[in-house]
């Protein structure tokens, strides 16, 4: 595998993601223009060239891909060959890396939180995972839990047979992704008034704000409840930028019971924004972020006249 060309094409300026308008009834009654930020398209324009590469398939694309591309220049400026991170069994971050290190021929280990999946086949997640060249290794949810901490991975890493590898934190969310996403919000410059994104780690909220112009404010839909999110931004952010930049706020109570729940409205919500517009709805975050405009704009919650973005983070597994 030609690493070089391939670094070349992975990291090269790529056109804007596209910017699509919805006519939906329900927003429009209340005079609020939606528009949908489609990053789950990003695969499309990136021009792969498949005579050197093969066929590639870049799922999961999205917000993952903007996280991940400067932590990949990093590691391979510093010389690394080899990539660890973190995450659960369903992690679109875990395959994103996978594919990524693919790509780049750089190894990937994944630490995957839950010892008790070592004994069961692998789900169609971390297969692809596997099929992409990563080796699995599962770590005790307490010793996962505590996976920050200097020496807790550090363990972890040399168990992995990878001590030396570049670590990407689960999500991806690092001082480096931030700055990945801050690029999305530059592509939206003088287009809407909100942009709004679900929220896992709130990464790509804190890139986001930070890219937006002035007058321009960031939502974020959280998909689990808890309530540390702001916090977690708020540092993220200092650590990416040095202190809070941007305008954001969290709508809160949109999480459905949680991460990964689609309880039956829900499901039916997604189905039908699907029918009526023809946009594939990923389950995990993106419907409970439509949904949450929804209902946002039903209580009145944007003034009429205001622009609203929704950011399709990714497509349906
Ligand atoms: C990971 C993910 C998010 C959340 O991104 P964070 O930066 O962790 O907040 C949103 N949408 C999709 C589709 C994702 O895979």
């Amino acid at each position: 595998m030609n690493r070089p060309a391939n670094l070349d094409v992975l990291l090269q300026p790529r056109p804007p993601s596209p910017l699509q308008e919805i006519h939906d009834e329900r927003f429009e009654r209340h005079g609020v223009r939606l528009l949908l930020k489609r990053d789950d398209l990003i695969h499309s324009t990136i021009p792969w060239d498949t005579d050197l590469f093969g066929p590639v398939d870049l799922y999961p694309p999205g917000n993952k891909w903007r996280k991940l591309a400067p932590n990949l220049r990093a590691a391979l400026a510093a010389g690394h060959g080899r990539l660890a991170t973190f995450g659960g069994a369903y992690s679109n971050h875990l395959r994103a890396t996978a594919a990524a290190g693919r790509l780049l021929g750089l190894e990937t280990v994944g630490l995957v939180r839950g010892d008790e999946l070592a004994d069961r086949p692998l789900n169609d997640s971390l297969a692809r995972c596997a099929a992409d060249g990563m080796r699995l290794c599962f770590v005790t949810r307490a010793e996962y839990r505590r996976k920050a901490e200097p020496e807790v991975l550090a363990r972890l890493l040399a168990a992995a047979g990878a001590p030396d590898a570049y670590v990407v934190p689960e999500g991806g969310s690092n001082a480096l992704a931030l700055t990945g996403c801050a690029e999305l919000g530059r592509e939206l410059r003088g287009l809407c008034d909100v942009a709004a994104v679900a929220c896992g780690t709130g990464g790509t909220l804190a890139g986001l704000a930070a890219g937006l112009a002035p007058g321009q404010s960031a939502l974020g839909v959280p998909v689990l409840a808890g309530g540390f999110l702001g916090a977690e931004i708020r540092s993220l952010q200092a650590a990416a930028f040095g202190g809070p930049v941007g305008s954001w706020t969290l709508a809160e109570g949109y999480d459905h019971g949680g991460y990964a729940r689609v309880p039956r409205p829900l499901e039916a919500f997604a189905a039908d924004f699907e029918a009526r517009h023809g946009v594939p709805v990923e389950r995990i975050y993106v419907a409970k972020l439509l949904w949450a405009l929804e209902a946002l704009t039903a209580t009145g919650a944007f003034s009429p006249g205001t622009t609203v973005t929704a950011v399709v983070t990714g497509r349906p597994y």
